[in-house]
């Protein structure tokens, strides 16, 4: 299983983190994608894949709570470390206009800035976008013709919504710890999703799967998430673990995963 998003270089993990990679090993979790939040996170990001080579790949991106009003000189240190290191997406990128609303103009120009790194790198891009579906397909739609190719991470959408994305290009769906949730719309957009477009996530720390719910989430646990997919799904876990481990290998550049 590979965990297409993941947070656990951030200071909730500094007393424990090996031990958070060997549960994950030992949970079957392969490779773990670390999407950054801004320059800051990038040094964490570096010393991880350096300790564990085999098993964790980067991406490079300005988070959008992370844009404000500095946002084009936080992209202009970025910029340069594409071409110093490995990146296997930009991201994680976005807009969301949950809390605030304030940098709602902010978010799209640094969506459209850092969609134009996919583009001239031929990189995937991890987009978060929350309450902010039609500006994030606005700034997608500008890239028409040479659109890239991406996940909406975090996807807890109808399948109203799944259409209105597939409008716009061929994307994948990441689906974390929300798809185990007793009230949870997911289990219903699923199957409309299919599981030749879906990737597993955990977003640690946080959207801890049940049974983790409420509690710092991890990598090992996106089996849970695997487990819960293979029940709506009616699939073995054999299956998904496969599928989704192929749909993650298509489209970012990892390391060979067999
Ligand atoms: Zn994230």
């Amino acid at each position: 299983m590979i965990d297409t998003h993941s947070h656990i270089y951030s200071a909730e993990f500094d007393d424990d983190r090996e031990q958070v990679i060997q549960r994950a090993l030992e949970a079957g979790v392969t490779h773990i994608i670390l999407p950054n939040e801004g320059p800051d996170s990038v040094p964490r990001l570096l010393d991880m894949q350096a300790q564990w080579p085999r098993h964790i790949s980067l991406a490079l991106g300005l988070h959008p709570e992370e844009v404000h009003d500095d946002w084009s000189n936080q992209l202009d240190r970025l910029e340069p470390l594409l071409d110093r290191h490995h990146w296997v997406a930009i991201g994680e990128v976005g807009i969301d206009l949950y809390w605030d609303k304030t940098y709602h103009h902010q978010q799209m120009q640094a969506l459209e800035r850092q969609l134009g790194w996919c583009v001239d790198r031929g990189l995937p891009f991890i987009i978060h976008c929350r309450e902010a579906l039609d500006a994030t397909l606005d700034v997608l739609n500008q890239f028409r013709g040479q659109m890239p190719q991406g996940v909406f991470h975090c996807f807890t959408g109808t399948a109203h919504e799944v259409d209105r994305i597939r409008a716009v290009g061929d994307f994948y769906f990441g689906l974390g710890g929300v798809l185990t949730f007793k009230k949870s719309q997911l289990p219903l957009t699923v199957p409309v999703i299919g599981l030749d477009r879906i990737l597993l996530e955990t977003d640690a720390p946080y959207m801890a799967p049940v049974p983790h719910r409420g509690q710092r989430n991890e990598s090992a646990y996106v089996a849970d998430v695997a487990r819960c997919l293979a029940d709506v799904l009616s699939l073995d876990l054999s299956t998904v673990d496969r599928v989704t481990t192929a749909n993650a290998t298509t489209l970012f550049p990892l390391p060979c995963q067999s």
